[in-house]
């Protein structure tokens, strides 16, 4: 089925007024294969007030619109037709810098009015993401999705159904930006479509389908021997199989006679017995074994941070923590090395080996030119050092820091652990508890690099001491995670440059006084010790030789070569991007190939090569380009793309690129839409492009890359690293987040499924309604002034609403279906998040509802940015100018 969404706007000019006059006519048109349509057409009309900035548009004469003039004769006084003039790139009013003023940014309590367009669209009849969400649902829902070669557009992220790999790694792994490529290099160009592939190398299977298979490395059948490409159903055999062709490199390569098998039309009769023949994705063990991953920790105690008052209990945790991973069954981690500093201006390491009566500390005063002591007893198995590490930890709480003692970088700790990760020759995690005020290093060694250096340094990189020092990590794989305890003051330095650069994560607390605190420590300790992570990472991708990889994007230091990436370590939610640019044009019987190998060693030591391709069609067509292009990959790709950009491009060309982009890429599509037999002045959505208008806006107006008046440049900091390596899944929801309404009346209705999520904007919340709202980093409950008291005493233990207090909260445990399934709701949401998710409540009319007009997408956002609904008229005006 073939969905067009067309928006005709016909308009008048008011000289006296500089307004124009519009009525809109919304047409959705549903057309099957058969081309059968069915339209719907809608109707509202409103005043489009001028945008200052475009002043040819304020002084230009009413002209007539030739195309629209059949239309709109009866209707106007006057026909109005874009200015050829204008300039092409559209300043979008809320852009301008002059229009974030005060009064244009709302600060003002939420009013629960539908949320109107400056342009009168009533945004109840735009595409819908929850609608596009629900109809991938019923169509996917408990069914399987055959991956195979060349397969058609998957299901939503979203969406649960099975996918099985028969020759192309599933949409768990790469997920493309069309699943159709142009041929030739002019369209490629013309669509403005990005060519991508998102990959998500160690993502985990649903249940229920097969995990990806290990094949020893000696019975493998070998790649190819030019390019390294390794075996997979994207090489296709010839020669009775004695000779395979590689598209990576467009060389034959010979089979050895101890693994030539013959093929029968094309396919080796071993193929079933052999993953690297048939499947998309499978993993290759090596059989050289390097050491195991190693843990160290690093506790600051420098005066500051003993004044905290917070060491005793963060030293307390991490006890515990050690107790468990000796302990656990199954997991037993016994084996595991663990090492243990302390530091203020200097470096305190301990000998932890267990033949000493007790532990010897050893200090490094000389912090720039580090060296090691003595290497001995600095890496111990935890089962034969656990006893001494717990009394060292137990008596660093009544350590006596000198008074006068100044306190050390954040960084300190790390360049001792990369001395120590390299004497060692193994890779692991270094965990940094730091508690005193964070220091930028001064960098005297690369300060005059920096000064005649013409590049211009964005908020978002970080100063050149902390990525040559991330740069050692990378190479000896030590991912770092920060846990800093100081409250932190706008305009210090960020700690997070470093733990982000190297697969690891910053995660800062106000306090540890309060109980909610001190969980949520305790949550974020537990998952950064027990997270699985690959270690030494390499990741290589090959293409089919018509196209070369033009860009890669993610969390990571981005090396000259686009086609190699280098990680410290990754977990299972680690999400990179690539972007691929034709040389010549493509093959259409052979479509187009994608490989990624991924290189790693797991925290036991082994070392593992995970292997995922997939075959695309190609097509002449623009269309099935087009056609065969998902609103939440393309979504995700520009996500990576742009985040990773904002590095070293200012974030207003970054703005308006997104905006040029789609508003030509749709323009393209109209162009070469069969049905552009209809009104010139509509704008039409591919099919499973419904959705890219909002996710675009959402992206465009994000904090990263629209500082509002309230932003902090720490928590922007933050939001670009933690959202740069999000799959699809999280990416999509981070950027359109779930509101999910909870049962109000009667004990016994149902809990709303999943699926019965609304729309994100104020007018979706009822004022007698509860809902849930949550993304990756965000819980939010917003409670209605008109909940009834019975509903709140069910939830919250008291019949009134203005003995509730906004902020974090925990549900009292209560015993009724209410509470019960709302509590549940919750602790499966947090289960499933990359980060501790605490609950926070939103009264109606309380000034924290900001937090949440930050999540209703559709409206216009608290740091100035466009509503969905004036953001879409402004692709459909740009797009059709392009157009005439
Ligand atoms: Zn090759």
């Amino acid at each position: 089925m073939h969905i067009n969404i067309l928006v005709f706007h016909q308009s008048y000019f008011d000289p006296t007024n500089f307004h124009f006059w519009v009525n809109y006519h919304f047409k959705c048109t549903i057309s099957s294969r058969s081309n059968k349509q069915t339209s719907y057409l809608l109707c509202t009309s409103g005043k489009m007030d001028v945008p200052a900035v475009n002043t040819s548009f304020t002084h230009s004469q009413p002209q007539s619109w030739a195309g629209q003039n059949h239309i709109t004769s009866a209707m106007s006084p006057t026909s109005w037709k874009p200015n050829a003039n204008c300039p092409p790139t559209y300043h979008y009013p809320y852009m301008n810098p002059k229009h974030q003023s005060s009064t244009e940014v709302s600060l003002a309590p939420m009013t629960h009015k539908p949320s109107e367009s400056r342009y009168g669209l009533d945004p109840q009849l735009l595409p819908s993401v929850v609608q596009v969400i629900k109809e991938d649902r019923v169509q996917w829902e408990g069914k399987v999705f055959v991956s195979k070669s060349k397969s058609s557009v998957p299901p939503l992220s979203s969406t649960r159904c099975t996918l099985e790999d028969r020759g192309n790694a599933t949409p768990h792994f790469i997920r493309c930006t069309t699943y159709s490529f142009p041929v030739d290099v002019q369209s490629a160009q013309k669509s403005h479509l990005p060519l991508g592939a998102t990959v998500h190398p160690l993502a985990v299977p649903e249940r229920g389908e097969r995990s990806v298979p290990v094949c020893e490395a000696g019975d493998c059948v070998k790649g190819c021997g030019h390019c390294g490409a390794f075996m997979s159903p994207a090489l296709s055999w010839q020669d009775c199989g004695q000779r395979f062709y590689c598209p990576f490199c467009d060389k034959l390569s010979e089979v050895p006679w101890q693994s030539y098998q013959p093929t029968n039309q094309g396919r080796r009769v071993d193929l079933e017995r052999k993953p690297e023949l048939s499947l998309g994705s499978y993993e290759i063990l090596e059989k050289r074994m390097s050491n195991a991953a190693v843990l160290v920790l690093a506790i600051d105690v420098s005066a500051s941070a003993m004044r905290t008052g917070h060491l005793e209990h963060i030293c307390q945790q991490i006890c515990s923590r050690l107790q468990i991973l000796q302990g656990t069954e199954g997991a037993d981690q016994s084996d595991l090395r663990v090492g243990l500093m302390t530091y203020d201006s200097r470096i305190h390491l301990y000998n932890l080996s267990p033949t000493l009566s007790r532990p010897h500390m050893m200090i490094i005063t000389d912090c720039e030119e580090m060296e090691l002591p003595v290497m001995e007893g600095l890496l111990v198995p935890l089962k034969d050092c656990r006893h001494i590490v717990e009394r060292v930890l137990q008596e660093i709480a009544f350590f006596k820091p000198k008074s006068d003692e100044r306190c050390g970088s954040q960084d300190l700790p790390v360049s001792a652990a990369v001395k120590i990760f390299q004497a060692s020759e193994s890779p692991g995690k270094l965990l940094i508890f730091h508690s005193s005020p964070l220091t930028e290093r001064t960098d005297e060694k690369s300060s005059s690099v920096f000064f005649s250096s013409s590049k211009l340094k964005s908020i978002f990189q970080g100063p050149d001491s902390s990525t040559s020092l991330a740069k050692e990590c990378v190479n000896q794989g030590c991912c770092v995670h920060t846990f800093v305890f100081s409250h932190q003051e706008v305009g210090g330095a960020w700690p997070g440059h470093i733990p982000f650069l190297t697969g690891g994560g910053l995660i800062c607390y106000n306090s540890l006084q309060s109980e909610m605190e001190q969980e949520r420590f305790q949550a974020d300790l537990s998952r950064c010790v027990n997270m699985q992570m690959a270690f030494k990472a390499q990741l290589k991708v090959f293409v089919s030789k018509e196209m070369r990889i033009s860009g890669c994007y993610g969390a990571f230091i981005a090396g000259p070569d686009s086609s190699r990436v280098a990680m410290a370590a990754l977990d299972w939610r680690t999400t990179m991007a690539f972007e691929f640019t034709h040389n010549k044009s493509l093959d259409e019987a052979r479509g187009v190939a994608i490989q990624f190998v991924l290189s790693y060693s797991t925290s036991s030591g082994e070392s593992r090569k995970r292997i995922h391709t997939v075959t695309l069609p190609c097509s002449h067509q623009l269309l099935d380009t087009f056609r065969s292009s998902q609103a939440e990959s393309l979504l995700t790709f520009y996500c990576k793309k742009m985040y990773s950009l904002a590095l070293e491009t200012p974030l207003q060309s970054l703005r308006e690129e997104l905006q040029t982009e789609v508003t030509e890429m749709l323009a393209c599509f109209r162009r070469h839409n069969c049905t552009t037999s209809a009104s010139p002045g509509q704008l039409v959505l591919p099919q499973f492009l419904k959705a890219l208008p909002v996710y675009i806006n959402s992206l465009r107006k994000s904090e990263v890359l629209l500082p509002g008046l309230r932003g902090s440049v720490q928590q922007r900091l933050q939001l670009r690293c933690l959202i740069v390596s999000m799959d699809t899944m999280n990416t999509a929801s981070q950027f359109y987040p779930h509101i999910q309404p909870l049962p109000v009346s009667g004990s016994n209705t149902n809990m709303p499924s999943v699926e019965e999520t609304v729309r994100c904007t104020a007018s979706s919340l009822d004022q007698g309604g509860l809902y849930l709202i949550y993304c990756p980093l965000a819980l939010l409950l917003w409670v209605g002034s008109r909940v009834p008291p019975q509903t709140l005493l069910q939830l919250f233990n008291t019949n009134s609403f203005s003995s509730l207090t906004s902020g974090k909260i925990k549900l009292p445990v209560l015993e009724n279906f209410l509470s019960i399934s709302t509590r549940d709701l919750i602790c499966s949401l947090q289960s499933q998040a990359a980060v501790t998710l605490q609950l926070k409540m939103v009264k109606e009319g309380d000034s924290c509802e900001e937090s949440l007009q930050h999540l209703l997408v559709e409206d216009k956002s608290p740091n100035g940015g466009a509503s969905y609904a004036d953001f879409l008229f402004h692709l459909h005006v740009n797009s059709f100018r392009l157009i005439v």
